[in-house]
């Protein structure tokens, strides 16, 4: 059945091996596994269906992935796995798109990709597709998938909706919150949540990519976030670490001097943000936030947005992996106020924890490895 807008260009066996390089690439694959990778799409071809959902949402993580040019996402959605539903690019409207989401319900065992939050108040009345609620929507597509990708911050852990009226929530999570609505429907079922705000289309491509490939899913952490992904912390891998360490924080967006100083006093939440832009960047790999001179707002976390808001204002407290609360007011009065440029940060802590750092190596970096 076409009925979408969009078609991409037909895709080659060349465009097959290129796909599947980079896809290992996203994974921290071995290249080796290239040509079964590429089989693995060829075979694929047109067979695997998947069922594009959007509830309470902005359209933005649609926006992300379609605009992405490396891998051609557009091509995998396309052309590799046959998209049945997809309210922004079909061409169906009303009932004939209701058909479509039937037809391929009927057939079950497709990708089922989640795109907005689920509000749950009013017995979800706040999201209504085609006259019935996005919650009921979800529940009997959620039932006949293969496995569930909710993608962005909306519909992982409820996003910026969740601090709204509408009781929004992810498939899993409300917040950090694991809740239950769904879990008759989606027993036994793989869920792979894709959070930030929008989602990242290589993440998504690579999961996908894995999943017709060896028919699983990558490890996952508690937040069912994949680890490749998401396992590592934007603070501990920042450009601007040094700054923050040497205590050099920007205060005046004004200043020229700053322009690369650590984000930390303009609110940023890299210090508690578990994700990989610091390498895999945004906007077909040009920067991410913090390259181009915006805090981290922490859009990986199930906390995002209620629980980090306002966004642009600094945490009183930082929370440091492996050093824990510390802060950052008692760490300046305690050498005076203002910013210590020439006392690293590091020794500040350690000082606002009333403790000694006499060997002058970093306080944070002994009490980690201890
Ligand atoms: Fe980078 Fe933000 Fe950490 Fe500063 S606080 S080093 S800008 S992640």
């Amino acid at each position: 059945m076409d009925t979408l807008a969009l078609r991409a260009p037909e895709i080659t066996r060349r465009d097959f091996l290129k796909i599947a390089s980079a896809a290992l690439a996203l994974l921290g694959l071995s290249q080796a596994l290239t040509p079964r990778v590429a089989k693995a799409l060829e075979e694929s071809l047109g067979k695997t269906a998947v069922v594009w959902l959007e509830g309470q949402d902005c359209a933005g993580c649609s926006e992300s992935f379609l605009n992405s040019l490396e891998p051609p996402a557009a091509s995998i959605l396309l052309d590799t796995i046959s998209l049945r539903y997809h309210e922004t690019v079909m061409a169906a409207s009303g009932e004939q798109a209701e058909e479509a989401r039937a037809k391929a319900m009927e057939e079950g065992g497709y990708v089922l990709v989640i795109e907005g939050a689920i509000p749950m108040a009013e017995d979800g009345r706040f999201c209504t597709i085609g006259g019935k609620t996005f919650r009921d929507i979800v529940r009997e597509t959620a039932s006949r998938a293969a496995a569930i990708i909710p993608v962005g911050a909306c519909a992982t852990y409820g996003g910026i909706p969740r601090s709204g009226p509408t009781d929004a929530v992810g498939l899993l999570f409300r917040g950090t919150q694991r809740h239950h609505y769904f879990d008759d429907v989606i027993a036994g079922k793989p869920v792979i949540n894709l959070p930030t705000c929008p989602v990242h289309p290589e993440r998504l491509v690579g999961v996908i990519v894995h999943y017709l490939t060896f028919g699983t899913v990558p490890p996952l952490d508690r937040f069912h976030r994949p680890l490749a992904f998401y396992g590592h912390n934007q603070h501990e891998n920042c450009e601007r670490r040094g700054h923050f360490d040497a205590g050099r924080f920007l205060t005046d967006w004004g200043d020229p001097r700053q322009q690369e100083w650590c984000l930390y006093l303009k609110g940023c939440r890299g210090p508690v943000a578990y994700q990989d832009c610091w390498k895999r960047k945004w906007n077909n790999r040009v920067n991410y936030c913090i390259q181009a001179n915006t805090p981290c707002v922490g859009c990986s976390e199930p906390e995002f947005y209620e629980s980090f808001s306002p966004i642009y204002e600094r945490q009183f407290d930082v929370e440091l992996p492996g050093v824990g609360r510390v802060d950052i007011d008692k760490v300046m009065a305690t050498v005076g106020g203002a910013v210590a440029a020439s006392i690293g940060a590091d020794l500040l802590i350690s000082r606002a924890k009333g403790k000694k750092n006499g060997d002058g190596q970093s306080q944070v970096k002994a009490e980690k490895e201890s």
